[in-house]
């Protein structure tokens, strides 16, 4: 109807900075009442061309920027997302599914900082320079940005994962197409609304709203677009790196994971266990860091799951804008069928669900009784080889099993393809540094979880990624390195 279609938020491209409509749209859901909110540009190889034309164009001048210069407009474009942190938090709770106070405190602010860490980073590396001093040479490095970036990224942490791409590129001097997740595109678009007033150039920052299928794989694709940042799936990751082997393509890929956290006897249940609960269930159990394999000793086995499961129950789940719900809805109609459809196969394999999924009932208010919302769920006597512990859920399902001994458990917790992150419980230093060194996992936190120091690498291992964000590990992505020899 028309008074519906009114109400919608209609998104626009934003290409060469300007926003531009595009000839066919999809329709975006909230994942918390079910009702479509919102029409995203369903964009392709046009708006793709006319992207990377207008951030080829943008190059020569960014590039040639001082570090400084850049440094000051990322800082201002922080000031100007911070300054409107509240409507960037409704508009990524209603987009996402995720709990207002999740937005608030966590992926909003971290979008802030993001440009406000790399506007500071950028200004402090160095190059190296060694001497030859027997035959008169020194050689020296020299970095420079390495053109148009593009910049793809998923729908669980959206605004937060989108900056931790655009930051690092353009603080680099590069002009970058960006591609949000076709479910979560509403921030991204109200970034760019920003991206003038902060000065950054037009075409420095383009912006093209789609699906994967269509726009991200026309910016895969695109000739002119020598580096790939790409986050999500496993399976995305291989066709993108199909797609782009012809074009001998720059590719940094953070992927999926199947993390575990291993408690051992010794280890200090009262932080252990709310850390636990969070670090399987936060975001709706949707962050690539999330804890699903939970490998307990024996001897704290039944104490664990006694007070996991209690704690567990205790969560409140319902509509995300209340700020006294733990946990929001899930991203989508198929991905809660998805993630439901796991818990049943483990039922159907013998494993107990201890809470949550098909064991306890689920209230909701009367406005969000066609939301996608779960309960949290533990799973307990999984086996090591079922899909459960194997496959990425990426929901709020986690699995608790029992072990005995160190070497056993190093054993299963790397027994997996995935190896992203790894949480290590244990009162005993030299413990909790041999199994942290043996961990097949790009992230190790012991007694803690989701300390994130953005100097440091983040990344994964096997079929978690390649390559590796962060301060350094950006600023080499980001930038082509030269060697020069001088001889005097
Ligand atoms: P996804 O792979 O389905 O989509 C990610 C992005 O890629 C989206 O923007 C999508 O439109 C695009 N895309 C899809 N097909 C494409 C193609 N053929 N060519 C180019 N682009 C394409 O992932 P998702 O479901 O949005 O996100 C969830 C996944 O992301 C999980 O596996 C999760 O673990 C992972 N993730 C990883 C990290 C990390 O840092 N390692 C962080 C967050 C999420």
């Amino acid at each position: 109807t028309m008074a519906h279609s009114k109400a919608l938020v209609v998104l626009e491209n934003f290409i060469g900075g300007k926003f531009v409509p595009c000839s066919s749209y999809i329709d975006s859901y909230n994942p918390s009442t079910g009702d479509i909110y919102c029409r995203v540009p369903d964009s392709g190889k046009e708006e793709v061309e006319a992207a990377v034309k207008a951030a080829k164009n943008a190059f020569p001048i960014w590039s040639s920027k001082s570090p400084l210069e850049r440094s000051q407009i990322l800082n201002k474009l922080a000031d100007l997302i911070e300054h409107d942190l509240e409507a960037f938090a409704q508009a990524e709770s209603k987009d996402q599914g995720k709990t207002i106070t999740f937005a608030r405190t966590v992926d909003i602010p971290r979008a802030v900082y993001n440009f406000r860490f790399f506007a500071s980073s950028i200004l402090h590396h160095t190059t190296e320079c060694t001497e030859m001093a027997t035959v008169g040479c020194v050689h020296y490095t020299s970095r420079a940005p390495v053109g148009v970036a593009g910049l793809i990224s998923p729908w669980n942490l959206p605004l937060y994962l989108l900056t931790w791409k655009i930051a690092p590129a353009i603080a680099c001097g590069n002009t970058v197409v960006a591609k949000p997740s076709e479910m979560t595109s509403v921030t991204a678009w109200m970034m760019c609304k920003l991206l003038e007033k902060a000065g950054v150039p037009h075409g420095v920052v383009n912006v093209v709203f789609g699906t994967g299928a269509k726009a991200g794989e026309a910016l895969v694709c695109h000739p002119n677009v020598p580096l790939i940042s790409f986050t999500g799936s496993t399976l995305t990751a291989q066709r993108i790196m199909e797609k782009s082997a012809p074009h001998c393509k720059r590719l940094s890929l953070e992927l999926g994971g199947k993390n575990p956290a291993i408690i051992f006897d010794d280890a200090d249940l009262t932080q252990c266990i709310p850390t636990t609960l969070r670090s399987s269930f936060a975001n709706q159990g949707e962050i690539c860091l999330c804890t699903s394999r939970i490998f307990v000793q024996r001897g704290i086995y039944s104490e664990f799951l006694k007070r996991f499961v209690a704690e567990a129950k205790k969560w409140k789940v319902g509509n995300p804008s209340d700020p006294t719900v733990d946990m929001g809805a899930l991203i989508s109609k198929e991905h809660l069928e998805k993630v439901r459809s796991y818990v049943k196969k483990a039922q159907a394999e013998g494993a107990r669900v201890l809470c949550g999924e098909g064991v306890d009932s689920l209230p909701l208010p009367p406005g969000n009784q066609k939301g996608y919302f779960m309960l949290p769920t533990v799973v307990a006597e999984v086996k090591d080889e079922s899909c459960c512990m194997q496959e990425e859920i990426f929901g709020p399902v986690t699995c608790v099993v029992a072990f005995d001994t160190e070497e056993e458990v190093i054993e299963r917790a790397n027994s997996v393809k995935y190896g992203l992150a790894a949480t290590v419980w244990s009162s005993n230093v030299g413990r909790v540094h041999r199994v942290a060194q043996r961990l097949q996992s790009g992230l190790v936190w012991t007694n803690c979880w989701l300390v994130r120091d953005l100097n440091l690498p983040f990344g994964g291992m096997k079929a978690s990624g390649i390559g590796r964000e962060g301060a350094k590990d950006s600023y080499e992505f980001f930038t082509e390195v030269k060697t020069i020899t001088i001889k005097h």
